[in-house]
């Protein structure tokens, strides 16, 4: 299996180079030369099948010849046993037809844990074939970070880099970051936005000495290895259904949703993938208008959404084109430009038939938190609940992916219903731990000088 870049600039590669990369060189985002095909008997073999088997079925087919057959399935049982629940994505129904797919249960209690326990793990072994060291830089909206450090805190030949946008992630998510007590990580608070991070990391992978210098990598969800893994339980919720859902998808940077895409492009049939965005719409206006353009930021309640440029749209844009990498180029050279991009009716219309958006501001995601609680006791995250009221009416079954434990975001949970929900005993000691990081800010030169200064030899 090779892979090739959005931008169509970059030779064919690895899945363990593309792994170690994260973005390509010329920019673009990696995916593999072609999908996958799962037939429908092996779909349906996975409604009895322990999670870790059909990640390990599914995950085997992208890495190709990178890692032993045995090392893969030893990464994949031992990044699961860190869950809480035996199976790793439970499907709990919530009204007739309507269930939440359960993504929090790993060790930073957001979905982000599913992929990035693989990942470090890969990782590791990929840089002890190689030699060498890494430096990851990640970006986070705030679930991303603490999943990375937890994932790769500790690890030897590898310097971890999290930049957050100051005062915009809540403080759990914060101090599960700051307060992880290893030597490898340095937490960075950005004084500017996500998107704002999200460019830092990009010039930096442009930067061919630095980026050469440093063996930078990323473990954003632009890391085709991450879509990967998170395509499994698409798979596995279908399966046991047993009919295609309609799957709901809290959306910031594209990569969650992509992942059903590329189920989809694998041999998965599903109904609609619902984009589901708070007060940042820019996907949501993409597919009313035509018109992909940024706008400003904003602070809501669902923060690990704050995102006004997905990245992971390029993957969907260049699938739409037919794979039309020279127009892919011109497309983000004009807006990285102009900040608008229109999209051409074909690219548009393919969209369409397999997306649908919804937005929802701040009050209607606080009435969704109150609305399933009052109609099942139980209580939701802010980024589930935007999936929840953008769930349309269907006759078949409605799944809304579940990315949060609601006790990472207890603020907006305690003003949906007036209950705090109580900390997992995994967070217990979250408020007596010390805090670092560093607060530097929005100017690529004093990020880079930062890491150069901390990378050790
Ligand atoms: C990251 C995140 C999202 C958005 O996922 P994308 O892959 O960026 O679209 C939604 N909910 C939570 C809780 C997250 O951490």
């Amino acid at each position: 299996m090779r892979y090739v870049s959005t931008r169509g600039q970059t030779p064919p590669q690895s899945f363990e180079d593309v792994l170690l990369a994260g973005l390509a060189p010329d920019g673009g985002l990696f995916l593999p030369e072609m999908w996958p095909q799962l037939s429908a008997a092996e779909i349906a073999s996975f409604a009895n099948k322990p999670y870790a088997e059909a990640a390990f079925d599914i995950l085997s087919r992208f890495t190709g010849d990178a890692f032993s057959k045995a090392d893969l399935r030893a990464d994949i049982e031992a990044a699961y046993a860190t869950f809480e629940t035996s199976d790793i994505a439970p499907l709990s129904e919530i009204a007739p037809n309507t269930y939440l797919l359960e993504l929090f249960h790993g060790p930073t209690l957001a979905f982000k844990d599913v992929a990035l326990q693989i990942l470090g793990r890969l990782f590791a072994r990929a840089l002890a074939k190689r030699g060498g060291k890494a430096t990851v830089v990640a970006a986070t909206s705030g679930d991303t970070g603490s999943a990375a450090i937890a994932a790769l805190g500790g690890l030897p030949n590898i310097e971890v880099f999290v930049m957050h946008p100051k005062g915009r992630v809540s403080e759990v998510q914060r101090r599960q970051m700051t307060t992880a007590p290893f030597a490898n990580v340095h937490n960075i608070a950005l004084e500017g936005s996500f998107d704002d991070a999200q460019a830092i990391v990009k010039s930096l992978f442009a930067d061919e000495a630095f980026s050469k210098q440093t063996s930078l990598t990323a473990v954003n969800s632009i890391n085709f290895a991450r879509i990967a893994a998170q395509a499994v339980y698409y798979f596995t919720s279908t399966a046991k259904l047993g009919t295609a859902p309609t799957f709901v998808v809290p959306t910031g940077n594209f990569g969650d949703i992509f992942a059903a895409e590329a189920a989809q492009r694998m041999g998965l049939k599903t109904g609609k993938l619902v984009i589901a965005t708070n007060q940042n719409d820019i996907l949501f206006r993409t597919l009313e208008s035509g018109v992909y353009a940024s706008g400003e930021a904003h602070p809501t309640l669902s923060p690990s959404m704050d995102i006004q440029v997905a990245s992971n749209f390029e993957r969907a844009l260049f699938e739409a084109s037919n794979r039309d990498a020279g127009w892919i180029r011109e497309a983000m050279a004009g807006f990285a430009k102009s900040r608008s991009l229109t999209l051409p009716p074909a690219v548009l219309s393919a969209l369409r038939t397999r997306y649908s958006a919804h937005r929802s501001d701040d009050a209607a995601t606080l009435e969704a938190i109150a609305r399933i609680h009052r109609e099942t006791g139980r209580l939701i995250d802010p980024h589930t609940a935007v999936a929840a009221s953008a769930a349309p009416k269907s006759d078949g079954p409605v799944v809304i992916l579940s990315t949060a434990h609601p006790a990472k975001f207890p603020d907006a949970v305690e003003r949906a219903t007036g209950k705090k929900p109580p900390l997992p005993p995994r967070l217990a000691g979250l408020y007596e731990g010390e805090e670092r990081l560093d607060t530097l800010p929005n100017q690529l030169a004093i990020v880079r000088d930062y890491i150069v200064n901390r990378r050790p030899g």
